[in-house]
């Protein structure tokens, strides 16, 4: 589990398969069921206490992780959510991204997959939506 020292944090991202306490399961069985641009990691902020579980997200398939900052470059964070379709209200658990940390660049998913609506129309502007995760409301616990 290579640390990536940032300027606002560091950065635990975790290879395939690999666990960390304070990372939840979600993100361990999202990241897992979304593929490999996908990988859970353990975020700690310079400036405020605790550590934060987010999804880091590749355009392409992760690369080899070393902790070299560059291995980052393009890439988002990504919290877990659930989002409502509002051309259909399905909902689902989603990677939503987190720009702030790092604009990078990734694409989205472009269609609700349930009624195809374009992601403007769905306002779904999501870096991933978890398969099997589609539900009638907002309740569903994220798998
Ligand atoms: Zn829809």
């Amino acid at each position: 589990m290579p640390r990536y020292v940032l300027p606002a944090f560091h950065a635990d991202v975790l290879a395939p398969g690999e666990t960390h306490p304070d990372v939840p399961r979600e993100f361990h069985d999202a990241a897992e069921a979304l593929g490999p641009r996908f990988r859970p990691a353990l975020l700690r902020y310079r400036r405020f206490r605790g550590v934060y579980p987010m999804l880091v997200v590749w355009a392409e398939d992760a690369p080899a992780l070393t902790g070299d900052p560059a291995e980052l470059a393009g890439a988002v964070y990504a919290g877990l959510h659930r989002n409502m379709c509002f051309a259909c209200r399905t909902w689902y658990t989603v990677a939503y991204p987190d720009h702030s940390l790092a604009p990078g660049s990734v694409p989205h998913v472009p269609n609700c997959p349930a009624c195809g609506a374009p992601a403007d129309t769905a306002r779904l502007h999501v870096l991933g939506i978890v398969p099997g995760s589609a539900g009638p409301s907002r309740d569903r616990p994220i798998p």
